[in-house]
């Protein structure tokens, strides 16, 4: 297939030449590729988005407790319904995020939600790759609840290896969900696979402040001494981290995943991701479930994220139209261990979105990757490739009947939602 006539993001430069991508789904600089030609006059060719925190069958829960604050909005509001919820609940929600986030840009999500394995199934199908996880959650040190949970989470990882569009990863959900004995337990079983670990870390200042309370030590701090970060990670949040959890992350490999419309949205605070930058901590973006968001719009949070770090540094230079575009691509793709893409060059897979510049909004063009941060909308792409693969174009999705997708999801919304009043 050849992707011809557009502006191409190549690295931090763009160019007028042509995406050649071979039969493998990988880009590549032989123009004898065959598949046909794919005009793209006037738009804009671009790495896939990474989304790297989400819940994403939260869709059935859209706009779900709203004005709550964490602990009160978890117990009172999301729990009750998420406890309803069945395998094809999750499979229904995950089919209708993936149609979301592939029709706005995004080509990959790192996922943590109850069953993963219908999750999973539901996302490949859709096209999209992520990087998915059976939840680390251990209420007591006693037992483990519920029972054989670290098994599951084992067994999640060794069906989902490395290379293929859903990998396994491990998870723990937070230092206040999960005692210490399960935390030392997945970090023993992890040695044997070296998958880095996904997790929610100081998302509020009670949460922060309580491990403190607890452990005499910060959640990174925490998790670190466990050994859960030996082999890398990606924490969401990471809104009240300090200087020493940052050289941490820094130092183990660890992701710092903001969430800037959710953690704006529960009134947890802004991360700091520029001196998580300054320190040498790989940042990457996510929209986190879409009860806290409320959407799946990673073009939204690259525009957040940048305003917030500007506006809250008094710096507009704090981060540039650069550093945002890799949040939202490759640094999202290194800290979910894929190397092979995220980024525009031969030999990597063809992740790719193309994005309509004919639009009012995004003309004149004279600055486009100020155009992607600060102008362009999820709604602005028309096409989605993921491997190679033309997954969206212009409305329709190759793998997904539209219709039947809303009838699934209609008849899971009235499940999960019934007498929960
Ligand atoms: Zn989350």
């Amino acid at each position: 297939m050849v992707l011809s006539n557009a502006t191409v993001m190549k690295g931090h430069t763009l160019v007028k030449e042509p995406v050649y991508v071979d039969e493998q789904g990988l880009i590549s600089d032989n123009p004898d590729v065959g598949g046909g030609e794919i005009d793209c006059n006037k738009c804009l060719v671009m790495p896939g988005l990474v989304n790297c925190h989400g819940h994403t069958a939260m869709t059935l829960l859209r706009s779900v407790g709203a004005g709550l604050p964490l602990q009160r909005w978890l117990e009172e509001a999301i729990f009750p319904l998420e406890a309803k919820m069945r395998p094809e609940d999750i499979a229904a929600g995950m089919t209708w995020g993936a149609m979301e986030m592939l029709s706005g840009g995004t080509t990959m999500v790192a996922d943590m939600y109850d069953f993963p394995e219908a999750g999973a199934k539901a996302l490949a199908a859709s096209g999209m790759k992520g990087n998915l996880c059976r939840v680390g959650l251990a209420f007591s040190d006693t037992e483990e609840v519920p029972p054989n949970r670290l098994k599951e989470c084992i067994d999640f990882v060794v069906a989902h290896p490395e290379g293929g569009k859903i990998v396994g990863d491990f998870c723990i959900h937070s230092e206040y969900l999960t005692k210490p004995k399960f935390c030392t337990a997945m970090a023993e079983a992890n040695k044997v696979f070296q998958r880095p670990v996904h997790v929610h870390v100081s998302e509020t200042e009670k949460e922060h402040q309580e491990c403190i309370k607890r452990h005499g030590k910060t959640p990174i701090r925490y998790l670190a001494d466990m050994g859960l970060l030996d082999y890398g990670g990606y924490a969401a949040h990471c809104v009240w981290v300090t200087d020493d959890d940052l050289k941490i992350m820094r130092d183990k490999r660890v992701t710092l995943v903001h969430n800037p419309t959710s953690n704006l949205k529960l009134g947890s605070g802004i991360a700091p991701i520029v001196r998580a930058k300054e320190l040498g901590v790989n940042v990457a973006l996510g929209t986190d479930g879409c009860a806290s968001n409320d959407n799946l719009n990673m073009f939204e949070e690259m525009h957040l994220a940048g305003l917030l770090a500007k506006g809250s540094t008094r710096n507009p230079a704090a981060l540039s139209v650069w550093d945002l575009i890799d949040m939202a691509t490759i640094n999202g793709a290194k800290a979910l261990g894929r190397e092979d893409t995220g980024v525009i060059a031969p030999g990597k897979q063809a992740d790719l979105i193309v994005i309509d510049l004919k639009k009012p909004h995004l003309y004149p063009v004279n600055d486009i990757a100020s155009l992607v941060v600060n102008s362009m909308q999820a709604s602005d792409v028309i096409m989605t490739i993921v491997g190679g693969q033309v997954v969206y174009n212009r409305g329709v999705f190759k793998h997904v009947d539209v219709w039947q997708a809303r009838e699934n999801l209609d008849r899971c919304l009235k499940s999960v939602h019934s007498s929960s009043t």
